[in-house]
């Protein structure tokens, strides 16, 4: 019996001092610098994860590259001048090289020189192709554009008149620099089926040639102001006519203005 007790003590000592040794060793661990318990501290601060890269700004679409205008469509006497009703010419205006045009044509009629030399020149070749045309009109000074429009304010009202090309100070006939082509004999004069003739067709594959285009196409009122006026043609020089001619826009579009 006592040695059994002995025995017994002997052991509950050692598992005694073994939970202290234990619990010394794990205090001694845990105050120890740098260890597992202090070491969070030490950790290197994480290099913070790339910014994230902002998301690049959307290229913006091209415009359309306008075509390049390398002509004078602002000075009165530009023979590339253009005018509509939003751009119009002064009252006062007078081309200064107005000559008389040497061709079959209602009374005299006067244009700028460089226009009338190449309405002649047209006149001819399509004469040698027995096509025969009358010039209707040419050079209208603002009075008398004055007095037309008025003419057509009270035979047809004003808001047919606004789109026939004889607003004073809008019309191109001012400029000495447009035309109303028509048969020499006068059929389908100023009207729309005038288009059912060799001189139009001659017009609409030729009259670039000479430095004419027409200038009110069909369907095209929105953008010129003017209602489709077949037998109105205006003269831009042969370079720009061509060029007008064969992009098929106005030259409120082909210029882009
Ligand atoms: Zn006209």
């Amino acid at each position: 019996m006592r040695l059994e007790n002995r025995y017994k003590w002997k052991i509950v000592t050692i598992a005694i001092l073994s939970v202290l040794i234990l619990l010394g060793l794990l205090y001694l661990k845990l105050m120890k610098p740098g260890s597992s318990a202090n070491k969070k501290d030490a950790e290197p601060t994480p290099t913070p994860t790339a910014e994230v890269t902002a998301t690049p700004e959307p290229t913006p679409t091209p415009e359309p590259t306008p075509t390049p205008i390398t002509v004078d469509l602002d000075s009165d006497d530009s023979i590339n001048r253009l005018l509509n009703k939003n751009h119009p010419v002064n009252k006062d205006y007078v081309p200064g090289d107005l000559v008389a045009v040497d061709v079959k044509s209602n009374g005299k009629q006067q244009l700028r020189a460089e226009a009338a030399e190449q309405l002649k020149r047209m006149f001819d070749d399509a004469i040698a192709q027995k096509i025969y045309f009358k010039l209707i009109s040419g050079y209208r000074s603002y009075g008398e554009q004055e007095s037309l429009y008025n003419t057509y304010v009270n035979r047809y009202g004003r808001a047919k008149a606004d789109i026939m090309d004889d607003h004073p100070g809008a019309s191109e006939h001012q400029l000495g620099l447009a035309v109303d082509l028509g048969n020499w004999n006068g059929t389908c004069e100023l009207n729309a089926c005038y288009v059912k003739y060799p001189t139009y067709t001659f017009l609409q594959e030729h009259a670039h040639e000479y430095g004419f285009i027409e200038r009110y196409p069909e369907g095209k009122q929105e953008i010129t102001g003017i209602q489709y006026s077949p037998w109105h043609y205006r003269y831009v020089g042969v370079e720009e006519a061509t060029k007008i001619h064969e992009s098929g826009l106005t030259m409120e579009e082909y210029y882009g203005y």
